[in-house]
C-alpha cells in the first residue's frame, strides 16, 4: 500500500530535490500536502515531517518515494559516468613510452574496474565518485602528454592548442 503510493508519487514527478549539503539531502514530496523529507548522511537515516512518521516511527510513503527518486537519479548518473569512463578508456592511446605513463594508465584502469564493481554491487554513489576521480586522472595524463584521448577528447577538460 505505502509502496504503491510511493511509486505513484515518483512516477508522477511529485518529488523535488531541494538541497544536497555535506550532511543532508533535502526533498519536497508533494503528496496531498507537501512534506519535507531529508536524508541524514551522518546517521544514515531518512526523516519526514508528517504525522505518520512522527507518531508511529515507521517509514512513511513520502520517505519511500524520496528514497526511490534519489536511487533512480543516482543510478542514471552513475550509469552515464561509467559509460563515459569506458568510452574514454576504449579510445585513448598511450603516447609515451615512459614507465610512469604506463603506471598511471594501469592505475586508471584499476580504478575504472573498481568503479564497475561498485556499480554492479549497487553502490552507486561510490561508483559515481570513482568515475569522477578516474576522469581527473585521465585529464592529467592527457595534459602531461602521456595519452592521446582520441575520439573521446570532448569528454576531457583539456584545452585545444
Ligand atoms: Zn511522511
Amino acid at each position: 500500500m505505502k509502496e504503491e503510493k510511493a511509486k505513484e508519487l515518483c512516477k508522477n514527478g511529485k518529488i523535488k530535490l531541494d538541497m544536497n549539503t555535506d550532511k543532508r539531502i533535502y526533498f519536497t514530496v508533494n503528496s496531498n500536502e507537501p512534506h519535507s523529507v531529508f536524508f541524514d548522511k551522518e546517521k544514515i537515516g531518512w526523516h519526514c515531517d508528517c504525522r505518520y512518521n512522527a507518531i508511529k516511527h515507521k517509514t512513511c510513503s513520502h520517505v519511500l518515494a524520496a528514497k526511490e527518486f534519489w536511487e533512480s537519479k543516482m543510478k542514471n548518473k552513475a550509469e552515464k559516468e561509467l559509460g563515459r569512463v569506458k568510452y574514454a578508456l576504449k579510445e585513448l592511446k598511450l603516447t609515451s613510452k615512459e614507465n610512469k605513463a604506463q603506471d598511471l594508465l594501469k592505475l586508471i584502469n584499476s580504478y575504472a574496474k573498481d568503479a564497475e564493481h561498485f556499480y554492479k554491487k549497487g553502490d552507486l554513489l561510490e561508483c559515481f565518485e570513482l568515475c569522477s576521480y578516474v576522469f581527473g586522472l585521465l585529464d592529467s595524463a592527457a595534459r602531461l602528454g602521456f595519452i592521446d584521448p582520441g575520439k573521446a577528447r570532448n569528454h576531457y577538460k583539456i584545452d585545444e592548442k
